[in-house]
């Protein structure tokens, strides 16, 4: 068979993947078996992360995205109802709110440094109608769970950790998307544990995870697999439900990546360290989290290029000697729709709007070499002057 890769080639590419013969051998044992719906890869990639984070169960899904859409089913939030979310984050938390008929309310970051959402101004957000706080991990860095947990607590409303970006990283002494009351996982092809597509969520409660893995699958009383092996010959159907089932295929892989994920993470930590200290040199930039030495996934090298400087046009440079780069995020604010339905203007979000406009993230994955990222560090320090001497008049 010719090899075909449409992958675009890159000399450092933004992420990458562990993917090698290990997974190819789980995904060709899966396709022999020739179950490839829900069944025992599943349940058992469901077990292995939930001990993985300590918890007693975990739900398996096809995305982060419907991780989020069950954890805000569950809770049962709809019209009226208020969830506070960063305006910094992936769009979906705020979408999955929308989709179900709630209100996302946009909070600001603590500061340049630590760009996870403020536990002060959620406080200033909070209303009657406020139903969850959603916290974000971002770059696998832990937003202050402790604090939104102890603010969730005090006015009887839910904490959802969107942990996408951070599978089994612990902080506050517990395994971030274990301290809120639904943690949500992402398991797409640039997160630092892939399937393909993929999720996972927990729940503390295990009421709200039992709601949860019935509206995985339609709310139906027994599974395809449950009927053929325990010949159960009909099914009930208790509620409205989705079809967010991952396939075993998806979950073998997983099952894999798990077991990869301590050794993908020091690599990231080395070339992090690496990074760190080369950023350091470059006159202006900022790097979050510089000065953080607890446990995290180290998801991205997330930058703030230095005030004045044209993000685009660095960005541009850096495209040209072939290395890839991103912003996460965008704000969710800015983007038209969320602009119109949701944003009065009301409540500023002064660090967000700051940070935005600087934000970019580096090449970073376990494949990168160390020169790597001297290659990355010396086309941003370049491409830095080139651009502050541009905006000289
Ligand atoms: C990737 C991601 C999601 C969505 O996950 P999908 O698996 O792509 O649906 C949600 N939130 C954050 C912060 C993410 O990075």
């Amino acid at each position: 068979m010719p090899q075909t890769t449409t992958a675009p080639q890159w000399r450092v590419s933004l992420a990458d993947n562990t993917i090698d013969d290990e997974e190819i051998q789980a995904v060709t044992a899966v396709l022999r078996s020739r179950w490839l719906s829900p069944g025992p890869q599943t349940r058992a990639f469901e077990r292995d992360f939930a001990e993985a984070l300590g918890c007693p169960a975990a739900v398996a899904v096809s995305s982060g995205t419907a991780a989020l859409h069950l954890a805000v089913l569950a809770l049962g939030i709809g019209p009226g109802d208020e969830v506070i979310v960063p305006s910094l984050s992936f769009v979906a938390s705020a979408a999955m709110v929308a989709l179900q008929g709630g209100t996302p309310v946009f909070a600001d970051i603590r500061s340049e440094t630590d760009p996870t959402i403020d536990p002060a101004d959620v406080r200033r957000l909070i209303t009657d109608r406020t139903k969850a706080i959603v916290a974000m991990h971002y770059g696998g860095y832990p937003a202050d769970v402790a604090a939104l947990a102890e603010l969730a607590g005090e006015y009887g409303v839910a904490l959802i950790e969107d942990a996408a970006h951070a599978p089994v990283v612990k902080a506050a002494g517990a395994m971030l998307g274990t301290l809120g009351d639904v943690g949500c996982f992402s398991f797409f092809a640039t997160k630092n544990l892939t399937t393909g597509e993929g999720g996972m969520v927990v729940a503390r409660d295990p009421a709200l995870l039992d709601v949860i893995r019935a509206a995985r699958s339609h709310c139906l009383s027994s599974s395809t697999w449950d009927r053929l092996h325990s010949g159960a010959a009909d099914y009930d159907v208790a509620g409205i439900g989705l079809n967010y089932r991952p396939t075993e295929i998806a979950s073998a892989i997983g099952r894999i990546q798990l077991e990869k994920l301590a050794h993908d993470r020091r690599r990231r930590a080395v070339l992090t360290a690496a990074y760190r200290e080369r950023l350091a040199a470059v006159p202006g930039l900022v790097a979050p989290f510089a000065h953080y030495d607890g446990d995290s996934a180290r998801h991205l090298m997330a930058v703030l290029v230095p005030e004045g400087v044209a993000r685009n046009d660095v960005r541009s440079e850096l495209r040209e000697r072939g290395i890839q780069t991103s912003v996460h995020y965008r704000p969710t604010h800015h983007f038209t729709f969320y602009r119109e339905r949701f944003d009065s203007g009301e409540h500023p979000l002064p660090v967000t709007e700051a940070v935005a406009a600087r934000l970019l993230s580096l090449p970073l994955h376990a494949l990168m070499s160390d020169d790597d990222v001297a290659l990355v560090v010396d086309g941003l320090s370049e491409s830095i002057v080139r651009s502050s001497e541009r905006s000289i008049p």
